[in-house]
């Protein structure tokens, strides 16, 4: 298979080339524009691949985007490239409806274009999966039901905004021209390469750092958390046996309250102590006694939950990890990566 990633520079996407790049049988071609939060450190491991290609590209440069399609001609395109954080997209929502909204379009009519240059063979096995979030179904209650693939589309941040707008511009692509395009929506990711910006990487670098660890509000807020390989096979799975035309919610079941999990941070540092201890200049007694409550955030949703049923039934994917081993394999990353952490503070 050629395969294209857009923001494969990211924590998501270079977890994605990752994997892709498992089976010998991938060519993969990466396009990202390298923001602050792309990085090609985070594809170290698989940057000499023959099979590995790479464009440094705003996916909203229509005319590049079209070039680099028919030179390579791929049989399918995962859509990731976005700005991710929702904090930056309150500060300044302006990129966010550049590159999640009008770049998403850009990348659509690229591909509307090649689609249609496609022989009836190329265009039965061609595929687009965008790429997407459950944060566009806005908030739940505590006793709400989770999230479904037909739950209401109500996003209640910038981020979230462009993300379901960029949904809604991708549909009708498969609507209005027939383009083969699923879309899935995921619950919070984690894992190694994450930017530290967000909160588990934050967590762990202001620990190392002997930083008071930050909790929004009463640190109430409940997400379901997916160690990142896991919503990297999900997709892989999903290009191969979805249903075109469709939306997939992609989740693991794994519901936690932020104070609850910082707190499992903390235990798995104080755990590692003495290790810590060699290594960074941590002077407190226990990791517990840096957590710290900030200002909540503006329109901070409560809970996400997401209701994965329909992509176990219809696909047979499940996530494959727990929170408490995937976030012990994740401290033990960044404690082995600390240069790389360090390298990433923004
Ligand atoms: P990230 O911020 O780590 O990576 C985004 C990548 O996109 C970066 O490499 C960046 O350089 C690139 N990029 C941004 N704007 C671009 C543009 N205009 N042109 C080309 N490249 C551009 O984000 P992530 O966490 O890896 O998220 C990837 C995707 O997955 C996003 O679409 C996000 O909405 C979605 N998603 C993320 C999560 C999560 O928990 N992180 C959950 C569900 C869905």
């Amino acid at each position: 298979m050629k395969i294209l990633v857009t923001g494969g520079a990211g924590f998501i996407g270079s977890s994605l080339i990752r994997k892709l790049l498992q089976n010998k049988e991938n060519q993969v071609i990466n396009i990202d524009k390298l923001t602050y939060s792309g990085n090609l450190d985070n594809l170290k491991l698989i940057s000499n691949n023959k099979n590995y290609f790479f464009y440094k590209s705003d996916i909203c440069d229509e005319k590049t985007i079209s070039k680099i399609l028919l030179d390579h001609n791929p049989n399918c395109i995962f859509h990731l490239a976005a700005e991710s954080h929702v904090d930056r997209s309150i500060a300044k929502p302006y990129n966010f409806m550049i590159s999640n909204i009008m770049g998403t379009y850009h990348l659509l009519e690229a591909t509307r274009d090649f689609y249609n240059k496609k022989n009836d063979k190329e265009k039965n096995i061609f595929r687009f999966i965008h790429v997407s979030t459950d944060e566009i179904y806005g908030e739940l209650k505590r006793e709400d039901e989770a999230f479904t693939e037909e739950s209401q589309i109500a996003p209640n941040s910038p981020y979230s905004a462009s993300k379901a707008s960029s949904n809604h511009i991708a549909r009708s692509y498969y609507k209005t021209y027939g383009l083969p395009i699923t879309i899935t929506n995921c619950s919070n990711n984690y894992g190694p390469y994450q930017n530290p910006e967000k909160l588990i990487p934050r967590i762990i670098m202001c620990a190392l750092n002997g930083n008071k660890l930050p909790v929004y509000g009463k640190g109430e807020q409940i997400r379901d958390w997916i160690y990142v390989d896991d919503h990297s096979e999900a997709l892989i799975q999903i290009c191969e046996h979805g249903n075109i035309g469709e939306n997939y919610n992609i989740g693991s079941q794994n519901e936690i309250c932020n104070l609850d999990l910082v707190k499992k941070i903390c235990y798995i540092l104080d755990e590692k102590m003495p290790e810590i201890q060699n290594s960074f200049d941590v002077k407190c007694k226990s990791f517990f006694d840096l957590i710290s409550f900030v200002d909540d955030r503006p329109g901070h949703d409560f809970r996400y939950a997401i209701n994965s049923d329909k992509i176990y039934s219809d696909i047979g994917w499940k996530a494959s990890k727990n929170i408490d081993d995937g976030l012990l394999i994740t401290v033990q990353w960044y404690l082995n990566n600390s240069d790389w952490l360090k390298d990433h503070e923004n």
